[in-house]
């Protein structure tokens, strides 16, 4: 068999287009994602956070608000890296001329470039360091806000009802794709009864609520009762 016909195209790849889950919602680029430890998946061009939606669906406009709000903070966090360390450089200068001109122009003259690279550098230092603290923080709660959207939008289109399924919907680790739908399940269990999620295995671990044990006994209890009466009116037209 050597032909090739038979509808084989040479040139069908050139007539590929990338699919929208290949495209970067934030660079435009066209690239794949990589799991990242602190930011679930980035993308391999431009190293913002995404979240692949499985064929057909968009990303969710608050879900990726969030991602956007998260890769804010992420390089917010690099420029106060920047930051703490020329504040840590201009410290440590600061204290070597102060004690040179300790040494060579007295107590007096020594406090002026304390004043002027010491000061200055250490409030640069501890600033940096507790804006990187709360940045750190912004970050982890943007992701997962913005997982925690996607995930719900996923259950709302039937795509996803447990942590497997958002494993194969969405590429995430099976450790996170668990603790999303965990968060997910308890938000729907706090105030969004329309999302019905299956969490797994951590559902079957919650204890038997004893109010609702007390409730059906009640019903049971009413059950007999009426029963009883019911028969004893029979019984009774019976004997009439
Ligand atoms: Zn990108």
């Amino acid at each position: 068999m050597t032909e090739l016909g038979g509808g084989f195209d040479i040139y069908a790849h050139l007539r590929e287009r990338p699919s929208p889950q290949m495209v970067c919602p934030h660079c435009r680029g066209v690239g794949g994602v990589e799991p990242h430890p602190e930011l679930v998946l980035v993308c391999k061009l431009c190293g913002a956070p995404r979240i692949t939606m499985p064929d057909g669906m968009p990303n969710d406009p608050s879900s990726f608000a969030q991602l956007q709000k998260a890769d804010r903070a992420r390089k917010k966090r690099g420029f106060l890296g920047g930051l703490g360390v020329i504040g840590g450089v201009g410290a440590a200068f600061g204290v070597f001329v102060a004690l040179l001109t300790l040494l060579f122009g007295g107590f007096a003259w020594s406090m002026v470039p304390f004043i002027l690279f010491v000061v200055p550098s250490i409030a640069a230092l501890l600033y940096a360091r507790s804006a990187r603290t709360s940045a750190t923080k912004e970050v982890a709660a943007s992701i997962d806000a913005a997982w925690m959207a996607a995930a719900a939008d996923l259950v709302r289109a039937g795509k996803v009802r447990n942590a497997q399924d958002l494993v194969r919907a969405t590429g995430v680790d099976p450790a996170r794709a668990q603790q999303v739908m965990t968060m997910l399940s308890v938000d729907a269990d706090i105030g969004a009864p329309h999302v019905r999620i299956d969490a797994g295995p951590v559902v079957a671990q919650v204890p038997a609520d004893p109010r609702f044990a007390a409730l059906e006994a009640r019903e049971r209890e009413a059950e007999t009762e009426a029963s009883a009466v019911l028969d004893d009116a029979r019984a009774k037209n019976r004997t009439n």
